[in-house]
């Protein structure tokens, strides 16, 4: 089936624009998409590179703590063991004595960790000690670390909690060892305490932030020293916390990142147990801490990105307006070319196509029929009687019946690619592609019955009612055809319907060169 060459949608010159708006916001969009992805990436890759560097830091603290932790407490057993040797080998009587006494003060002044070194016989009291005076009390049976001595056959050191000397009050942290007769049986205990302020101080000659922790405790979770130095705190359990319960099971040191039930504050903790002692040190900075130059980065490139993204915004904002305006311009100015289109091209009573279309029209549909050697056919179409009409009823009610019979070859005209014209005056033509000439005498047909069916009344006709005279001709075009040879066959088939009486359509056949006149009164 033909194209309609004379579809209003088909415009010549219509250009198919680029959906420039749509294009503009999705460009804007992805750049600020693009931009917020820059800007994560980027800081999601400095915040763990940051907390890379903190771990490290930690690790190294901590790694720093147990050694030095195992250095106190390795140099302690040192000199416990050999004194321990020495009082199994030779005793503690009264001539062991002052020398017994005399060592364990000089070793007490050689080694700044040791606040005293302390011999209790089997029932616990203070037998020798680095101090020069023995202490009144009732000795030290009840401690933990005597009892466990007292119930342990094992000869190595053991670490106690931490506690208040009898001596002098100070805070130590006991390391013990269980002295035997020779035939190893309970002869009593020899407890070095080291001073918790020799921790206080390590601890505080390393820099940390005001919410930073450091700690050593037992593996079995009671607290030894720790900075911030809290008195309350010493000796309390720490296995209930996560280092305790989750991490140490796993690894013997690590660093995790743990949010404080006491305080609330996130904290990237170091952590690791000693391997010759059963003690854990800790290490922790607040992640607040860690960050701040993160945060200060994170903000200026926040707000610079986020200026970009509003400069973005308003180019695009502005860009969008300039499309959208530019859009409607060429709206309106496609609307009036059409509008002119339209006026050059029909008519304005009937609004049917005007001539200059039917022959635009012909001209293609003769090349189009001659390429795909198909049939075109033109209808002519001539009032009868009109002067009478307009004699009788006047000009103003001529031109509505002209509006009339226009409707009903409108009507007529199924096919897109029909074009209905007014050719002139009160004459119709019908331009029919693909039809051929019995598609064309059933159309005339139709609209001449359509014509009688609208029963206009016309005193001047002798029907009574207004009628149409029609003339048909169809033919294969070859390529090379006169537009003027094929509507005079038309306007000839047209003459011969209106000799033969009016109200009839006539179809003009070319058959062998001669041509024929056939009557239809269908
Ligand atoms: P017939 O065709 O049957 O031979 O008789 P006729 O009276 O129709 O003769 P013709 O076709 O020559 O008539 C043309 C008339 O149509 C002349 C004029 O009065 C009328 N006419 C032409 N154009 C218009 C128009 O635009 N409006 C009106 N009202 N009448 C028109
Ligand atoms: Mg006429
Ligand atoms: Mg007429």
């Amino acid at each position: 089936m033909p194209i309609p060459i004379h579809d209003p949608q088909q415009a010549p010159g219509a250009l198919k624009r680029l959906p420039l708006r749509k294009a503009a916001v999705l460009f804007i969009v992805a750049v600020c998409l693009c931009l917020f992805g820059l800007l994560y990436l980027q800081l999601e890759q400095s915040r763990r590179q940051d907390l890379a560097v903190a771990k490290v830091a930690s690790s190294n603290l901590t790694r720093a703590m147990a050694q030095q932790a195992e250095d106190t407490f390795h140099s302690a057993d040192l000199v416990m063991t050999s004194l321990v040797d020495w009082i199994e080998d030779d005793g503690y009587g009264a001539t062991q004595k002052p020398r017994l006494q005399k060592t364990f003060a000089r070793r007490v002044q050689q080694m700044g960790q040791l606040h005293g070194i302390f011999f209790f016989d089997k029932q616990g009291q203070w037998i020798i000690t680095s101090f020069a005076d023995l202490p009144r009390g009732n000795g030290v049976a009840d401690r933990d670390y005597f009892k466990f001595h007292q119930q342990n056959e094992s000869t190595l050191a053991h670490i106690g909690p931490a506690i208040r000397s009898r001596e002098n009050g100070e805070w130590i942290i006991p390391i013990s060892k269980r002295v035997n007769d020779h035939a190893g049986n309970f002869q009593g205990v020899l407890m070095a305490g080291i001073k918790m302020a020799y921790f206080d101080q390590f601890f505080k000659s390393f820099s940390l932030d005001d919410n930073g922790i450091m700690f050593l405790g037992l593996t079995d979770g009671t607290l030894l020293a720790r900075r911030p130095f809290e008195e309350n705190l010493i000796g309390t359990s720490l296995a209930q916390g996560r280092i305790y319960q989750k991490l140490l099971p796993e690894a013997q040191s690590g660093t995790a990142m743990i949010r404080s039930v006491v305080d609330d504050v996130v904290r990237l903790y170091g952590y690791r147990q000693l391997g010759s002692y059963p003690l854990v040190v800790a290490a922790a900075s607040s992640r607040d801490t860690i960050l701040k130059g993160w945060y200060e980065r994170a903000f200026q490139s926040s707000v610079i990105i986020a200026l970009v993204i509003l400069g973005v915004g308003l180019f695009g904002w502005v860009f969008i307006h300039q499309v959208r305006n530019g859009e409607r311009i060429e709206k309106n100015l496609r609307r009036a070319q059409l509008a002119l289109e339209q006026i050059a091209t029909h008519d304005s009573l009937t609004g049917l196509a005007n001539r200059r279309l039917f022959e635009r029209s012909l001209e293609i549909e003769f090349a189009r029929g001659a390429r795909q050697v198909s049939p075109v056919s033109l209808i002519m179409l001539d009032i009868d009687f009109f002067k009478r009409y307009n004699d009788a009823y006047g000009h103003v009610a001529g031109d509505h019946c002209l509006m009339q019979v226009a409707q009903v070859v409108k009507t007529c005209c199924q096919r897109k690619a029909d074009l209905a014209v007014r050719y002139g005056g009160e004459e119709f033509a019908v331009l029919l592609p693909d039809t051929d000439i019995n598609g064309a005498l059933a159309i005339a047909g139709q609209i001449r019955r359509s014509v009688i069916d609208k029963h206009i009344i016309h005193s001047g006709s002798p029907t009574g009612y207004l009628t149409v005279s029609l003339g048909c001709y169809a033919f294969i075009p070859s390529g090379n055809d006169s537009l003027e040879t094929f509507i005079h066959r038309a306007d000839a088939a047209l003459y011969q319907a209106k000799n033969a009486g009016r109200n009839r359509a006539a179809v003009l056949s070319l058959d062998g060169g001669i041509a024929e006149l056939m009557r239809s009164d269908r």
